[in-house]
């Protein structure tokens, strides 16, 4: 009978009920369920801080026709899931964003390091998983620097992106964020992965909020109990949504889905002699270029 509770209107409450329970039973700092005031949007609502942009259809490459999309894994390191997600998505050539927690970099320093160096772009999540809105403006600042620190102490270079656990964010949060020079960034389609769920059903999830001709920003975790079910839906996911033309990259330092290289201006060539039009493929090798 749970399904009467989620209605539009108390979703947001749930997911952060869900995901407190989710944390604690992890052993992340476990944030206070009330929603007061929380900005947090429910599943079905967009709540990326870089709104959807559509996509230019001429800026992209063919194979890249219904526009991007962002897969991010949340809560990591984990040992015992992360090296399997990032041997997917390297077999298949994905780009992917990492939002790690401090603490957890620091129980598992060396899966941190092999996300670097397999060349994904890896964002700050805070220390505990801390619900920022709670925090003083000081506590804030500690968050994210001592995750920071713990980067650097692993010879892990951060991007300057950040993601606030729960999607809780304000005007007062944001400002502290921007002020360390770091981005936040949401998401806009939840896998909802966190509240369990089969990988199909997962996939699903995900398939059916891709946008066309909009930046997609995939929310899912590797640091959660449910993340080896996430995990094996990436491969569905990929399959899928390559084959309805999007593209998968990873977050650019705006804070957006970053155009890939290929699709970027380049300075004019000197003539050359005809030849034939290469084959499109399903992803250029410079998607490969992971760095912001
Ligand atoms: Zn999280």
């Amino acid at each position: 009978m749970q399904h009467r509770f989620l209605t539009r209107r108390n979703a947001p409450a749930l997911l952060i009920a869900a995901l407190a329970l989710t944390a604690s039973s992890l052993g992340l700092h476990p944030a206070s369920a009330d929603p007061v005031e929380r900005t947090v949007s429910g599943a079905s609502e967009p709540v990326a801080s870089v709104l959807p942009q559509p996509v230019r259809r001429h800026k992209l490459p063919r194979a890249c026709r219904s526009g991007l999309v962002a897969l991010t894994f949340d809560d990591g390191p984990s040992k015992s899931v992360t090296p399997g997600l990032v041997k997917i998505l390297l077999k298949r050539k994905v780009p992917a964003t990492f939002f790690m927690v401090g603490s957890r970099i620091h129980s598992a320093p060396q899966t941190a390091r092999l996300v670097q160096r397999s060349g994904f772009t890896i964002g700050n999540h805070t220390y505990t998983h801390a619900q920022l809105t709670r925090l003083s403006d000081s506590g804030v600042r500690r968050q994210l620097r001592s995750t920071r620190r713990e980067m650097r102490e692993h010879k892990i270079t951060p991007s300057d992106l950040m993601r606030p656990p729960y999607g809780d964010i304000s005007k007062r949060v944001r400002r502290d964020i921007r002020g360390l020079g770091l981005v936040p960034v949401l998401w806009t389609i939840d896998s909802r992965d966190w509240a369990g769920g089969t990988p199909g059903q997962i996939a699903d999830r995900v398939l059916r909020g891709l946008r066309r001709h909009q930046s997609n920003i995939v929310l899912q975790h590797d640091g959660v109990n449910n993340s080896p079910n996430s995990v094996a839906a990436v491969p569905r996911i990929v399959k899928e949504a390559r084959k309805r033309g999007f593209c998968f990259t990873h977050i650019g330092p705006r804070g957006g889905p970053a155009l890939p290289q290929s699709a970027t201006p380049k300075p004019p060539e000197p003539p050359k002699p005809a030849t034939p039009a290469p084959t499109p493929t399903p992803l250029p090798i410079s998607f490969l270029s992971l760095k912001n």
